[in-house]
């Protein structure tokens, strides 16, 4: 099973039909690369990617 990717946040979806961070349904089978973001507010990769809670989020998505 390939895990999902939310387009709008780029947050990975482990479950369900929906992400999890912003409830968006629009989801991507097709991304690679990805980051973990543990404390957002001193991460600078989390600061370029506008990411705010922490998690799983791919680097690329199609
Ligand atoms: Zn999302």
């Amino acid at each position: 099973m390939v895990d999902k990717v939310c387009r709008e946040c780029r947050s990975i979806v482990l479950s369900g039909q929906s992400c999890a961070v912003c409830g968006s349904t629009n989801l991507s089978t097709d991304w690679g690369g990805y980051v973990v973001i543990i404390d957002p507010s001193r991460s600078q990769i989390a600061k370029k990617m506008q990411i705010t809670l922490p998690g799983k989020y791919a680097l690329k998505v199609r």
